[in-house]
């Protein structure tokens, strides 16, 4: 039974069920960070109070892109050139805890995750933001990166202490850090009593409470990008706590002869996925979405439903190579045609984040 039914029950329930709300204004902020606009929602009874927090959003975020993306100055930087170098390094805690969890999902996910191909994706020109059209590479270099090492496996992690057996080994966690800055900020919102928010990084979210800001006004609407179209797949309603994200091959690529060359790598082979265009997956978490969106993007056509179960993953949304959508049944129940559905999602033109 949720609060909204214990308050049809009487006051008693309401008072057992703690939801008091007390009213609330919806503020927003936009930050740049990760390479992607971060859209800010949050409940707060108190504009002070809201401007503050963004304050410290912005802080963590910074922190994010300097120690989790493999190619500024940072702790992963330092921990790729210990490896590099063949030595162990010590990193902090929640830095070690989010290599844990990644290598975890890398075995769960049968290496479709493989968050140690960074040499990879380097040399394919998708680790810098900047549109970076070049050649690609030979098939003999991908092959010499490929016997290098890319598998996160071969981390010894012992508590924050990690060491590699592969010195070609580098590690890129571009595809799990996104979900874990918005776990962190969702995290942060909570200590702080904030009950209802929505933190947007580039269509890659999570939520908590509901948009109208009591346990009786409406959920959070959230919209699926189209891979090829600007507008949106649909619309789905997300329970307090769940995060949506999207993988796509629409986010960084270029076009050579005909093909699409695009940042997600198959990690058998070492070149860009070519049968999917996005998957997007809803989780209780931002780290098992952004995961598990990745892994299913990479393990395609007769596998990505298996590799959805290995991953405990129940909501996804597939479109493959020609555009056609696969959906698992309770995906299917929850996404919603967007025509006519408000989303909470801010549009790009809202440059200033203003209601
Ligand atoms: P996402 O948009 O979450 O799917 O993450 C894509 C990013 O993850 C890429 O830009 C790469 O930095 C990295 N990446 C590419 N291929 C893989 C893969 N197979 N497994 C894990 N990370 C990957
Ligand atoms: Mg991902």
């Amino acid at each position: 039974m949720n609060c909204c039914t214990q308050l049809a029950v009487g006051l008693g329930a309401l008072l057992i069920c703690g939801c008091a709300d007390q009213p609330t204004e919806l503020h927003r902020q936009r930050i740049y960070a990760m390479g992607t606009w971060v859209d800010l929602s949050i409940r707060a009874a108190d504009a002070t109070d809201a401007q503050s927090l963004f304050g410290e959003i912005e802080v963590v975020l910074s922190a994010f892109e300097k120690d989790y993306y493999a190619w500024v100055p940072g702790q992963l930087a330092e921990l790729n050139d210990a490896i590099h170098a063949g030595e162990p390094a010590l990193v902090t805690s929640p830095l070690a805890a989010l290599i844990v969890e990644a290598q975890r999902l890398s075995a769960l996910s049968e290496g479709f995750f493989e968050p140690g191909l960074g040499a990879l994706v380097e040399l394919w020109g998708f680790h810098s933001s900047v549109q970076n059209p070049q050649l690609p590479p030979s098939a003999d270099e991908i092959s010499a990166h490929l016997d290098a090492g890319t598998k996160i496996a071969s981390l010894r992690i012992d508590g924050q202490r990690i060491e590699s057996s592969s010195r070609g080994l580098m590690l890129d966690l571009g595809g799990i850090a996104k979900g874990a800055a918005v776990d962190t900020i969702i995290s942060l919102l909570l200590e702080r009593g904030i009950e209802h928010a929505l933190v947007n990084a580039g269509g890659d979210l999570r939520v908590i409470g509901r948009s109208g800001g009591r346990q009786d006004e409406r959920r959070w609407q959230v919209g699926i990008q189209h891979p090829r179209e600007i507008g949106l797949l649909g619309i789905v309603e997300l329970q307090s706590g769940e995060a949506a994200f999207t993988s796509g091959d629409y986010e960084r690529f270029y076009d050579r002869n005909g093909t699409r060359l695009h940042h997600i790598i198959d990690p058998q082979t070492g070149y860009p996925v070519t049968h999917t265009q996005a998957v997007t997956v809803i989780a209780t978490n931002g780290v098992t979405a952004d995961a598990a969106a990745t892994a299913l993007f990479v393990a395609g056509p007769g596998r990505w439903r298996h590799v959805a179960r290995l991953l405990d993953i129940d909501y996804v949304l597939r479109v493959d190579a020609s555009g056609e959508l696969e959906l698992t049944a309770p995906m299917r129940d929850r996404l919603r045609p967007a025509d006519g559905v408000d989303s909470d999602i801010i549009s790009p033109p809202d440059e200033d984040g203003a209601d």
